[in-house]
């Protein structure tokens, strides 16, 4: 499968992703934002676009949707309760399900609620491994999605902690913002002696802003994103989020430890 990422520069920092898979000649966008460069970019590649897939309802992961649909007529794919809330999405999809598929490789539905309760992810598998995972406002470099408008801290742990935990080590993370830097920032500010998160700030210090963006595999995103620590914290990442919440860390309940960490996000 081929994977392009576009920046969108847009206020809230999205990713739009067009997918490709040269066995069946057939290419999907993921989340997009604006019409425009995508069009341009199919145009460049002499490419349709046969598949739109929103990660979830809002507007800023739908914007583009109406561009391509009077473009090219997609089929538009959604968690079935966005149907009727996404502009043109008609086709319900559930987990399990499988699109943009060939012998080799395909994309498999993730359900994945938390940000919103209509919040699907995608999984790339290839030759029976698990390679990437699309996942919209659920997972970010660094962090996770945001609860307020729509969804709620304790569905998304479960979420996290039962489907992201176990997933293996070498896939690839693709997230449908960047907010790499100021997550980092917030992972140092409960966990400053963690070595990795000190490496990956420095990385980030080297980047061109705005046009050069990480590709992490999951192996890096569990020792950076303190969302990834609630099974196993440090000690000074339990001793930062009592001293401002009250709350001491709960063997017995990684999920209470991801809602307190969400709150104090919500709030930094
Ligand atoms: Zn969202």
């Amino acid at each position: 499968m081929e994977v392009f990422r576009f920046y969108t520069r847009s206020p809230l920092r999205n990713f739009t992703y067009i997918l490709r898979n040269p066995e069946i000649g057939k290419t999907l966008s993921i989340d997009p934002y604006d019409s425009v460069p995508i069009r341009k970019f199919l145009e460049e590649k002499g490419w349709n676009l046969d598949f739109i897939l929103n990660t979830h309802e809002h507007a800023d992961h739908t914007s583009g949707n109406d561009g391509l649909v009077k473009e090219y007529s997609p089929i538009v794919y959604a968690h079935p309760g966005a149907i009727g809330k996404i502009p043109h999405a008609t086709h319900p999809v559930k987990k399990g399900d499988r699109i943009l598929a060939s012998q080799n490789g395909h994309l498999e539905i993730l359900d994945t609620p938390g940000h919103t309760f209509c919040h699907v992810c995608l999984l790339l598998v290839e030759e029976g491994k698990r390679k990437a995972v699309f996942t919209g406002d659920t997972l970010f470099n660094a962090g996770v999605g945001n609860c307020y408008r729509g969804g709620e801290a304790a569905v998304l742990a479960k979420t996290v902690l039962e489907q992201f935990y176990p997933m293996e080590d070498e896939v690839l993370l693709y997230p449908g913002h960047d907010y790499w830097g100021t997550n980092l920032r917030f992972t140092l500010s409960l966990d400053p002696n963690n070595r990795a998160a000190i490496e990956a700030v420095k990385e980030y210090e080297t980047f061109a802003p705005d046009e050069e963006f990480p590709t992490n595999d999951l192996a890096l995103e569990k020792k950076i994103n303190v969302f990834f620590r609630c099974k196993d914290p440090s000690y000074d990442l339990q001793e930062k989020v009592f001293q401002k919440t009250g709350t001491r860390w709960n063997p017995n309940s990684p999920e209470g430890f991801f809602v307190s960490l969400r709150a104090l996000r919500d709030k930094w």
